[in-house]
């Protein structure tokens, strides 16, 4: 299988009738997701999502793909397909909109009243294209035709993109629920037909591709949901993510069937569910809902309160149940559903939530120890199955760390595809389809863009490094006040310690490193402060290391007596 060459360089000018593909974002994480396809100076983009900051990430409230490829041709895109309203693939909408506003917005139903909802508190109205399963429409040189998937969140599309230079087909996120609630199944039948057609450039969702066999059914959860409802001897209290509609449904109608009565809470979970009811993809029995206010005055066995923060995200309902900062106090006998999956990298942040929701005296029920929850993913029995029934060209694996897609494409070659057919591509890495034949051909610039608060990119890898120092390692402000004349110290240093050694006398000795350095520099003849400052931040640096065996962030500020 082709791997992307670590030194990659500009791609060259896109060939006549060549289809180009490049991820921006999806490929080597699992988030942000977002591919560009090129055909005659054209541009189609397939979704726009965010990535969730880790913990080596201070700070960061989510991280977009880099549109700096795509900047200096936003009117060249002819519109954005939106393969379903999950975060991961909608989040960066956004800030792509504010680039240029007028990109025809192309999704399904529910997946445009998403996009609209979250782009309203960005006071932007999209252009609004809506699609269903079976549709066939063409932008520019594209021709696109969707098909239904099944996936952890409805109305969930395929896209085929047919165009001179070959045709694609893009899963999207996807699994094969053969009994799902609302009965849409993924359309394998579209699949099929489209590899009788000819696929020459298959891109198909990895997450799952290391888990054998196959993703059990969303069904398979009632008889645990019902055990809750069955046993809980007060109130429930369900979380999960704000768009699982099918899962919520389920909470929904075993609630109702136990004659309790049910609050939203939270505003992502109460807008997303608001949405959902409103266009029928959420069915909710006759007075099943009642305001919070009233809920609470109900005897605690009638109470069940659905909210967000099933991933131990700090401002979420749960974690702040957890720790007794929501007006909703959990205690003895209530019953805690974690009704949803474990995203890696928020082991701890859950952990922390349950054990604090236990100390409470509540009984948590969660993945760990219940058949609470079924991936949205599609698992290697059922990529296997897609390459046998599609029979594509060129396989391009999407959504997922390297190792996922790594799987992903043997799997591929496990169904006879050549591996040299086969192409492990990474975000910013350029595949050109020409003459039936998936080809890398260079590497486009593609970091990560991180939102910190109002500012967007304005936060750098070099930002993320000081403030892992801080955190890691302290702060240490040296205040040294020069005499211009002689460079010689004024008078003795100050110095500001934060988060680290805070002993009065400790920075004594360091008054003579910069003594020195001071004398050094008048030997040299520098005098420029910002110079003097440099100097004094490394000296300090390797005198505080040497000193305590730690490396804090050395600001020194020189002032000109
Ligand atoms: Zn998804």
């Amino acid at each position: 299988m082709s791997h992307p060459h670590p030194e990659l360089q500009k791609p060259p000018k896109l060939a006549k009738g060549a289809l180009r593909v490049v991820a921006l974002g999806g490929l080597g994480e699992i988030g942000r997701n977002m591919t560009v396809f090129e055909f005659d100076g054209k541009l189609l983009i397939v979704d726009c999502g965010v990535l969730f900051p880790e913990e080596h990430q201070p700070g960061v409230d989510v991280i977009l793909p880099d549109f700096s490829w795509i900047r200096d041709r936003l009117e060249s895109i002819v519109g954005i397909v939106l393969t379903h309203g999950h975060e991961d693939h909608i989040g960066g909408v956004p800030y792509l909109l504010r680039e240029r506003r007028d990109i025809p917005v192309i999704a399904s139903r529910l997946t445009l009243a998403l996009i609209t909802e979250k782009l309203k508190e960005h006071q932007i109205r999209p252009v609004r294209d809506e699609v269903a399963e079976g549709d066939r429409k063409s932008f520019g040189p594209f021709d696109l035709e969707f098909l239904a998937v099944n996936h952890s969140i409805p109305d969930g599309l395929a896209v085929a993109i047919r165009t001179p230079g070959g045709t694609v087909l893009h899963t999207g996120d996807f699994k094969m629920d053969q009994f799902p609630l609302d009965k849409r199944i993924t359309d394998l039948r579209g699949f099929a037909r489209l590899g009788e057609e000819g696929v020459d450039l298959f891109l198909t969702d990895s997450t799952n591709a290391e888990v054998p066999g196959f993703t059990t059914s969303e069904r398979e959860l009632a008889p645990a949901i019902e055990k809750v409802f069955r046993t809980a001897p007060r109130r429930v209290i369900v979380s999960s993510f704000a768009s699982h509609v099918h899962r919520i449904q389920q909470v929904l109608d075993t609630a109702h069937e136990h004659g309790r009565k049910v609050s939203f809470v939270g505003r992502s979970m109460v807008r997303n569910m608001g949405v959902a009811q409103d266009l029928g993809y959420l069915k909710v029995p006759q007075n099943l809902i009642v305001p919070l206010a009233q809920l609470e005055k109900m005897a605690p066995n009638k109470v069940t309160l659905i909210c967000t923060g099933s991933q131990g995200e700090p401002l979420a309902a749960l974690s702040r149940m957890a720790n007794r900062d929501h007006k909703i106090r959990v205690g003895e006998g209530d019953t805690i559903l974690m009704a949803s999956s474990v995203i890696p990298g928020n082991e701890n942040a859950i952990s922390n939530v349950i054990n604090g929701l236990t100390r409470w005296g509540a009984n948590v029920v969660h993945k760990g120890n219940a058949k609470v929850h079924v991936s949205g993913h599609a698992s290697a029995g059922e990529l296997v199955y897609c390459y046998n029934i599609v029979k594509p060209k060129n396989v391009m694996p999407v959504h997922g760390e390297y190792r996922h897609l790594r799987a992903n494409a043997d799997l591929a070659i496990s169904t006879g595809m050549d591996p040299k057919n086969v192409v492990l591509a990474e975000d910013g890495v350029v595949v050109d389809l020409q003459q039936g034949k998936a080809t890398i051909t260079g590497k486009v610039q593609a970091g990560n863009i991180y939102v910190d608060a109002q500012t967007v990119g304005g936060v750098t890898e070099a930002t993320l490094k000081d403030r892992r120092t801080l955190a890691e390692e302290g702060v240490v402000t040296v205040l040294a006040i020069v005499d211009a004349d002689s460079g010689q110290l004024a008078d003795p240093p100050d110095f500001l310690v934060r988060g680290f050694v805070h002993e009065p006398k400790a920075f004594d000795p360091a008054i003579q490193v910069i003594e020195k350095t001071l004398a050094h520099a008048a030997r040299e003849g520098i005098g420029d402060a910002r110079q003097l400052e440099q100097m004094l931040a490394r000296d300090i640096g390797r005198w505080a290391h040497k000193t305590f065996r730690r490396s804090p962030l050395v600001i020194p500020i020189v002032i000109d007596a």
